[in-house]
């Protein structure tokens, strides 16, 4: 086989830029998935006649305007409003989700917000008095945390929170992390937030959904993009870029055999390291991307034989004092999701980095962890039984990108030489640019790349967007 454009992985970026170089031109694009269904990291799986997601999916009201209207135009019917009824636990009890203030402080009690405060007030009265370098380099995300809130709200949220997250020593992670994942780091924005929820709109209490998974959302780009002859090929085994500088050719085993595609141009959204390693083979790969560190998430799917008691469909807890960082209900998503069975489903998504001593846990250690889990955090009974045969667990061994002090050189080093080497290749979606994004931002890459390649634009000039890119706020 040949063809004009090959996409790896079928995400909703590579789908997205399959679809988009087919709407304007009789090129042809062929897209390799490793997986069994499209979709990547948005993408929902049948288990025994039920369907699940990859955690707690949603579209967010928030969403980029014209990633949205290709949402609205793709998924057409199967698109439908939800009330967000999240919760968050705190000290104990549940607080709603996205975070109302008043609750905040409420949950926090007179005491402890006290406390803070006047932590607060001492660490800006010394910054004041012996100047910002002498008390905190603010390089990093615990002293620039530190400083912000102040060393007690720090030590109470901040430092578990980071050490939950990114697993490692919260000093050593850079501030991009802070502009990414903490929206409130000061107490003016904790009062902009107090303001806006006295005046809240209603995008913060509702979101978007896809009847019957949020992966639906990409089998029907799916089917857009074959009726414009984009040829998907799913189950693709042991991928290998390595050229003899002649022709480019992908090889890969695919339902036991093995085949190879000539392309003209690479468009890759599988992970960075991965794609730099399959292309420089025999250990002459890009210098930098031994600075990509990964952070991983092990999703337990735990079903219970009893109601759940609370209201909610996502529940959040920061806390150190829980295994698992987020836990959603997918029955509570859409009713379809799980029609065969009567238990219910709690889906525990456990950050993780391969290798730790979370990711060596058998299956079965993790249910009985995430069982006391559940039951410590209130969110089933006491008495509440697992039914084990329905269990099941999903490893990703790369989920976020780790931000580590001085990370934007090693991703610019390695960005350049694949540049240098092979400008034939684009590397993009989450994993391929190092990015922490949602869903629109997956289509709002993959539109763009589209486009930049049909204007037969250098993939240089792609990887200056990067910076762009970065802007991208995340939403939970
Ligand atoms: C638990 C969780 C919850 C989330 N919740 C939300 C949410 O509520 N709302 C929201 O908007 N976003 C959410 N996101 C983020 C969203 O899922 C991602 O940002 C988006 O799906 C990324 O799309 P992508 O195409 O860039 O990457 P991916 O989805 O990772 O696509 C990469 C593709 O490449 C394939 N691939 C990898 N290696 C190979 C190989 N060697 N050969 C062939 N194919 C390969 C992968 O299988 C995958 O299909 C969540 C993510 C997670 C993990």
């Amino acid at each position: 086989m040949n063809c004009k454009y090959l996409v790896l992985g079928a995400g909703m970026s590579g789908l997205t830029t399959a679809y988009e170089l087919s709407r304007f031109s009789n090129d042809s694009v062929i897209v390799l998935e490793k997986e069994s269904t499209v979709g990547g990291l948005s993408r929902t799986i049948g288990v025994g006649g039920s369907f699940y997601d990859l955690g707690s999916h949603r579209i967010h009201p928030e969403s980029e305007k014209t990633a949205f209207d290709l949402v609205k135009e793709t998924a057409g019917d199967l698109l439908v409003k939800r009330i967000r009824r999240g919760k968050l636990r705190l000290k104990r009890s549940y607080i709603k989700y996205p975070i109302d203030s008043f609750q905040f402080l409420r949950g926090l009690g007179p005491i402890e917000a006290f406390l803070c405060a006047a932590a607060l007030a001492k660490s800006r009265l010394v910054r004041r008095i012996f100047g910002a370098g002498m008390i905190h380099g603010e390089n990093n995300y615990a002293s620039y945390l530190t400083w912000k809130s102040g060393e007690r709200a720090y030590r109470l949220f901040y430092e578990p929170y980071a050490r939950k997250v990114w697993g490692c020593d919260p000093s050593t992670i850079s501030l991009s992390s802070v502009k990414k994942r903490v929206s409130m780091t000061a107490p003016l924005s904790f009062l902009k937030a107090v303001m806006a929820n006295l005046f809240r709109s209603e995008s913060t209490s509702f979101f978007y959904y896809i009847e019957g998974g949020i992966g639906r959302l990409a089998e029907r780009l799916e089917k857009r993009a074959a009726a414009n002859r984009v040829l998907i090929i799913t189950n693709v085994k042991n991928l290998d870029l390595s050229t003899d500088g002649h022709e480019k050719r992908a090889f890969y085993h695919q339902g036991g055999l093995e085949r190879s595609i000539a392309y003209d141009t690479l468009i890759s959204t599988i992970p960075l390291d991965e794609l730099v390693a399959k292309l420089g083979s025999g250990g002459d790969t890009c210098p930098g991307s031994e600075g990509i560190w990964w952070r991983g998430l092990r999703l337990v799917y735990l079903h219970v034989e009893e109601e759940p008691p609370l209201a909610g469909e996502t529940f959040y807890f920061p806390e150190k004092r829980y295994i698992f960082g987020r836990v959603s209900i997918p029955r509570r998503f859409s009713e379809h999701m799980q029609a065969g069975i009567s238990s219910t489903c709690y889906v525990c998504e456990i950050p993780c980095t391969v290798g730790d001593a979370l990711w060596e846990k058998t299956d079965n250690e993790l249910y009985d962890l995430c069982l006391r889990g559940l039951k410590a955090a209130v969110l089933i009974g006491d008495d509440a039984v697992q039914s084990r045969e329905h269990n099941f667990v999903i490893d990703i061994p790369k989920n976020y990108p780790l931000y580590t002090v001085g990370w934007e050189k090693d991703l610019r080093r390695v960005l350049g030489c694949l540049a240098e080497r092979y400008p034939y290749v684009y590397s993009s979606g989450k994993l391929g640019l190092f990015l922490h994004y949602n869903i629109d931002h997956a289509i709002e890459i993959g539109a763009r790349l589209a486009e930049h390649i049909r204007e037969g634009r250098a993939s240089r000039a792609w990887y200056d967007n990067v910076n762009l890119f970065q802007e991208f706020q995340t939403r939970d």
